[in-house]
């Protein structure tokens, strides 16, 4: 077989381990996630009933358009309709961009270390990477816009940023928006948009009518409790969502997570309690942090990245072998680090049982 070169330059995607895994390679019988920002709580009980009553329709295709969960996201977003576009997670709407903008003689721009996908699909599409350092571990704005040029497409803003958790302010965006030129798309990845309380933190959805090269992607994967189901979605000017549309997939998303996320949006007390409780598990877990003398970064979403001064990938073994599953930070440009996302208090209370013995040399093999 010949596949194009340069797709295998492209790492194939490590997810964060999975339960059974673990439970099989080291005998346990309880085991717990905190690797992949999932939600401890669920998911809305709403939810359930919704996929439910969509049960009998399994036999017909699904609404490409997603037209009723478009008309109420728009209502919920104070936007129009053909401001939104649809993915099987906004993983595929990262997709979509990159496939409309990136080419072969273009180059896109993202921060590094920041969520990989930007990365593997501008490899496949054949665009020039230009990767500016996280300063501080937060987005080096005024870098990003001076590595701008005459090929430049796109540039990725995750904000919060993963795995860092940290944010750029809505002072240093509109700085920052206001020297990209208006032919280059900036692309505003807020998945973790519904977990933030800092007051700085930019509101963009209203900036789209003062500059319509903007994307912002949102998902039901974080908060809403739905990563299973593959949603999530784009909101931009009328025109970039229609150059999206040409690279779509007909049937891109399914009946049953259209109907679940139309529940799940219906929900909001649901998200409300998440965030206060995801906001709880963090001060329970830095605040222990805080008591060790350990440096993690401040952060906005449900995870926390936390400089453990030890071999990353020694530490996720020894948690692993505890029945604790985290993120190795060596695997996302943080080497010494772990990420570890905010559980519930019981499952925050295990991880840091976990680490007392870690953080004081205590473990013994
Ligand atoms: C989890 C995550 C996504 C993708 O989520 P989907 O499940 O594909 O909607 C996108 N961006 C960032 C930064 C994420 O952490």
């Amino acid at each position: 077989m010949q596949p194009k070169q340069r797709i295998l330059n492209v790492p194939v995607y490590q997810p964060g381990k999975p339960i059974d895994d673990v439970k099989r390679e080291f005998g346990l019988t309880e085991v717990i996630k905190l690797a992949s920002n999932e939600n401890p709580f669920g998911f809305s009980p709403d939810v359930k009933e919704a996929i439910m009553g969509h049960l009998d329709t399994l036999a017909v295709y699904p609404d490409g358009a997603s037209l009723q969960l478009r008309w109420d996201l728009a209502e919920f977003l104070k936007v129009q309709p053909e401001q939104l576009i649809f993915g099987n997670g906004s993983d595929e709407v990262v997709q979509m961009i990159s496939r409309a903008y990136l080419g072969e003689g273009t180059n896109t721009i993202t921060a590094t270390p920041t969520f990989p996908q930007y990365r593997s699909n501008a490899i496949i599409d054949g665009a020039e990477l230009i990767e500016v350092p996280l300063k501080n571990g937060v987005h080096d704005l005024e870098a990003m816009a001076d590595a701008i040029n005459e090929q430049t497409r796109v540039v990725w803003v995750c904000n919060p940023n993963n795995p860092s958790g940290t944010i750029v302010t809505a002072t240093e965006l509109e700085a920052f928006l206001k020297r990209v030129p208006q032919n280059v798309l900036v692309v505003l990845d807020e998945a973790y948009y519904e977990y933030v309380v800092a007051e700085e933190y930019p509101q963009t959805v209203p900036m789209l009518s003062q500059y319509p090269n903007l994307i912002i992607l949102r998902t039901f994967s974080k908060i809403y409790g739905l990563a299973a189901l593959r949603i999530g979605y784009g909101i931009a000017s009328a025109e970039v969502i229609d150059h999206l549309n040409h690279v779509r997939e007909p049937f891109n998303t399914s009946s049953l997570a259209q109907a679940a996320a139309r529940a799940a949006l219906k929900d909001q007390s649901f998200v409300e309690k998440c965030r206060n409780l995801n906001r709880q598990g963090m001060k329970q877990l830095t605040d222990q942090f805080d008591a060790w003398g350990l440096d993690y970064y401040p952060s906005q979403a449900n995870f926390v990245l936390v400089n453990l001064k030890q071999d990353s990938d020694e530490v996720f073994r020894k948690l692993l072998s505890q029945g604790i599953i985290v993120r190795s930070g060596r695997a996302l440009g943080f080497p010494g680090y772990q990420r570890i996302t905010v559980g519930n208090a019981e499952q925050n209370e295990k991880i840091l049982q976990a680490l007392r013995d870690i953080v004081a040399g205590a473990w013994k093999e």
